[in-house]
């Protein structure tokens, strides 16, 4: 039992035996008793009071006076009231310190609840949307940012990428936004003006594109002499006729690169209607294998078809499939692929290209067992020249653009490429296609 009560406890008895005993004395030992218990009474009833009007006027530091009991109960609640406000007062700290923080950047800051309604935003977010916390608290997002795209994704609950969207205030504008969902299913909005970082890009596509175009000229021009100084010039020197036959084969090189930049600056232009046509499948892979500069004859394709469970298929079973695309940009994807397997094997090397029919999916896949890569290189193989070997690609014909517009190609055709690759046992390059690109005859 604590101290104290065992104090109060002593107290009561002390009082009611004195009680008890004057009450004897003066006839009545239960009149004395009932005396005492009611000056008890009264007495815890005035501390109440004492105590409700002191919490009523908000606590002070100035705890009224009062018995033990009802003091040491006072104290207490004074200790816990003052822990609460300096906790109360750090978490306003910290409340303000982020806000703070949200206030000072250009990106407009939007938190929302779970049913839309804005909660709060920065002070950007009114050069952005127009959008300000005392007239907006409470509104809707979708009312006030009215984008079709910006509605759909706000109501999805995929917030893994971002979205870009115009502005109503100025048409010309390009935000980006991306959303994040925190604590209760509130969502946290950041919308960054990303205008000119897009037209900087713009320019970089049209300088690149225009460099492209005037090279091609007068590089036709510079290839015509050399190959009229090669046919002609029957009479010079060995010396000469190689270093003829070298600067003609760097001309066609510097034209290879050439046509992959502007072949890479239409991919880019997302203006371009694309025109996607159905044609068969089979018939594709068939013509890409046709075609194929195999580089030596030692090196060998084969062509196998499956069905989702890995079984093989009859060419003849697949020659009604029907795939919804553009048929010279796939066929530029498949040919790349095909000869980057043999441009990067040793002699004897084998290349399956293998197409695989699965229920949601349509996998074309091209698996060699040439040189292969460390796997380190893999994010930045679909770069710009990236080459995993400088050396051995220039020797071979490659200007470091060929996967960067495979993967052009793909993205075009709402498909992704997965590259597996062991170095020294070969590589494995996976057009993946979503099950949409086929004709609906197939995919039921
Ligand atoms: P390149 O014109 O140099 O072949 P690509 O963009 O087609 O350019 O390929 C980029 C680099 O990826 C190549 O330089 C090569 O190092 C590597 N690579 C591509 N395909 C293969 C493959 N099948 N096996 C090994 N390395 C490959």
């Amino acid at each position: 039992m604590p101290n104290s009560t065992f104090n109060q406890i002593t107290r009561l008895v002390f009082l009611l035996s004195i009680g008890g005993f004057f009450g004897y004395q003066l006839g009545s030992f239960f009149v004395g008793i009932l005396f005492i218990l009611l000056i008890e009474v009264i007495s815890q009833i005035y501390f109440f009071n004492k105590l409700t009007l002191w919490l009523n006027e908000g606590p002070s530091s100035d705890i009224p006076s009062a018995n033990n009991l009802w003091s040491s109960l006072m104290n207490n609640l004074y200790k816990v009231i003052n822990k609460l406000k300096k906790e109360k007062s750090q978490l306003k700290a910290n409340i303000d310190y982020f806000q703070e923080s949200f206030q000072v950047i250009d990106d407009a800051v939007i938190i929302v609840n779970d049913r839309n309604s804005i909660v709060w935003v920065n002070d950007s977010s009114f050069s952005i949307f127009g959008i300000n916390l005392k007239e907006d608290e409470g509104e809707l997002i979708t009312n006030l940012i009215r984008d079709p795209d910006f509605i759909s994704y706000i109501h999805s609950d995929d917030f893994s990428s971002s979205i870009i969207i115009p502005t109503v205030l100025q048409k010309e504008k390009r935000i980006k936004i991306k959303a994040t969902k925190f604590h209760k299913n509130h969502i946290l909005i950041f919308a960054s003006d990303i205008t000119e970082t897009i037209k900087l890009e713009e320019m970089r596509r049209e300088f690149v594109s225009n460099v492209s175009h005037e090279l091609k000229t007068p590089l036709t021009v510079i290839s015509g002499y050399l190959e009229a100084l090669r046919d002609c010039d029957v009479s010079s020197s060995e010396n000469t006729s190689k270093a003829i036959s070298n600067m003609i084969h760097q001309s066609e090189r510097m034209d290879k690169i050439i046509q992959d930049l502007i072949l890479l600056s239409k991919l880019e232009n997302t203006n371009l209607v694309k025109e996607h046509n159905f044609f068969s499948i089979v018939e594709l892979i068939e013509s890409v294998v046709s075609d194929l500069h195999i580089l030596d004859d030692s090196k060998s394709v084969e062509v196998e078809y499956m069905d989702q469970f890995n079984n093989k298929l009859n060419s003849d079973d697949l020659n009604g499939v029907q795939i919804k695309a553009s048929y010279q940009e796939l066929r530029s994807v498949f040919i790349n692929l095909a000869e980057n397997a043999f441009k990067y094997s040793p002699q004897n090397s084998h290349l399956i290209i293998s197409l695989v029919l699965d229920r949601d999916l349509f996998i074309v896949r091209f698996k060699d067992d040439g040189f292969g890569f460390d796997t380190k290189h893999i994010p930045r193989l679909t770069e710009r020249f990236y080459r995993v070997d400088p050396s051995r690609s220039s020797e071979r014909g490659g200007t470091g653009l060929g996967l960067s517009i495979v993967k052009h190609i793909l993205n075009n055709h709402n498909a992704t490429l997965e590259i597996e690759s062991e170095l020294g046992v070969g590589s494995t390059f996976s057009c993946i296609f979503p099950s949409e690109i086929l004709s609906d005859q197939e995919k039921s």
